[in-house]
């Protein structure tokens, strides 16, 4: 059953990826693990296009558990400004609530982003100690302007703080020079290796934050994992709780891809796949649910349905040899679909999955113009 894997993560993984991870005698202290490590780490600097000055982070977990780490530069009653987009970005509110930290929240519409004045106005009145910002929002495939925010509201934050989960590998993407103090990211995204592992790289500013009073719990307090990241940078093998010592063996290999193919080149096949899969939503008569073409990401697409229901979409539509992914934002719960394409996504992975797309809407009854999807992202692809 062949079968495309068009999804927002995991995503298809490269076989050289998941034969890194085939390994039945590596222990944790094995020279073999702590240079995969060591390498890993280096490569994350790379990935986020972060300096020597920021430290990185790999830690078991995902995006959530990346998002939840920064509760370690946070001190009792400290106040938080959350930015969100959609699912993604209420999440850190629903991080928050679980913490002594006073939190305030701009919110936008499904399909919009909250607009740069907004947050200016909102920092300028009160000093937060910390801010957060979804780079794009994967329930909607809206991408928020990082640059152009943090330049923004720099000089009013301590901590800038960036979601980059369904961004990092497929979007530009650059710590150092736009001033973010954290951008974090998941394994199983843009960068195409299995879930389990949650990456971030901590400015300078930021590590002179890292107190041992914080808020964090146990687990997830990275002043647990920090002598691991830097021990292991050294090459020194290093514990606090055991690693998943195979999955960091494939997110190895993936990040050496990534290095391969060169970040640019990466982040312009995305923009190319993400072109040409919204030429054939709109060319078959469909609209995408991020409202401004600014916005548009290069990772997720969600798609607006007419007349039939999500759920009906996606079951027929691996009957054709693809799988979607469902729509998350709770207010348009059950009338759109999203399409993702990161990682090793090409422009073919772009042609089959509007043509099935189109096959299954058809059939299903929906309103659209059968072959006009295609036509379209042919021609946006010649
Ligand atoms: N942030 C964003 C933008 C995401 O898309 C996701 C996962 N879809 C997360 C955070 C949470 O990541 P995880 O599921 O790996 O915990």
């Amino acid at each position: 059953n062949k079968k495309l894997l068009m999804h927002v993560g995991p995503v298809d993984i490269y076989e050289e990826v998941l034969y890194a991870g085939l390994k039945n005698n590596v222990g944790f202290t094995s020279e073999e693990f702590v240079n995969a490590f060591q390498s890993s780490l280096k490569r994350v600097r790379y990935l986020f296009q972060a300096d020597q000055t920021y430290q990185p982070f790999i830690i078991p977990g995902g995006g959530t558990s990346a998002m939840e780490s920064v509760t370690s530069f946070l001190s009792r009653g400290d106040k938080v400004l959350v930015v969100t987009n959609g699912v993604f970005g209420d999440r850190w509110l629903n991080i928050f609530k679980k913490y002594p930290v006073e939190v305030d929240c701009l919110k936008a519409d499904a399909g919009d982003y909250v607009g740069i004045e907004s947050i200016r106005e909102k920092v300028k009145q009160k000093h937060y100690k910390l801010i957060t910002f979804t780079h794009v929002e994967t329930s909607t495939g809206v991408r928020h302007p990082i640059k152009e925010s943090v330049e923004e509201i720099r000089d009013y934050v301590d901590i800038i703080v960036v979601d980059g989960v369904s961004s990092v590998g497929a979007e530009e993407v650059k710590a150092k020079d736009w001033n973010v103090d954290i951008y974090l990211t998941a394994s199983q995204k843009a960068i195409g290796a299995p879930p389990g592992l949650g990456l971030l790289v901590v400015s300078e500013n930021a590590m002179k934050n890292l107190k041992g009073e914080n808020i964090a719990g146990y687990y997830l307090d990275l002043n647990n994992w920090l002598p691991v990241m830097r021990g292991m940078e050294e090459g020194k093998s290093a514990y606090f709780s055991t690693l998943p010592v195979h999955t960091v063996f494939m997110l190895n290999e993936a990040l050496k891809l990534v290095q391969d193919e060169g970040i640019e080149n990466r982040i312009k096949r995305h923009e190319k796949v993400a072109g040409a899969i919204r030429a054939g939503i709109e060319g078959m008569g469909l609209n995408v649910v991020a409202k401004k073409p600014e916005a548009y990401s290069n990772t997720v697409t969600g798609v607006m349905l007419k007349k039939v229901k999500a759920q009906d979409v996606l079951a027929e539509i691996v009957k054709e040899g693809v799988e979607l992914a469902p729509g998350v934002h709770p207010s348009l719960q059950g009338k759109y679909i999203r399409i993702g394409h990161m990682g090793w996504v090409t422009p073919n992975d772009a042609v089959v999955t509007i043509s099935a797309l189109e096959r299954t809407l058809k059939r299903l009854g929906e309103d659209i113009k059968i072959g006009e999807g295609v036509k379209a992202t042919q021609s946006y692809l010649s």
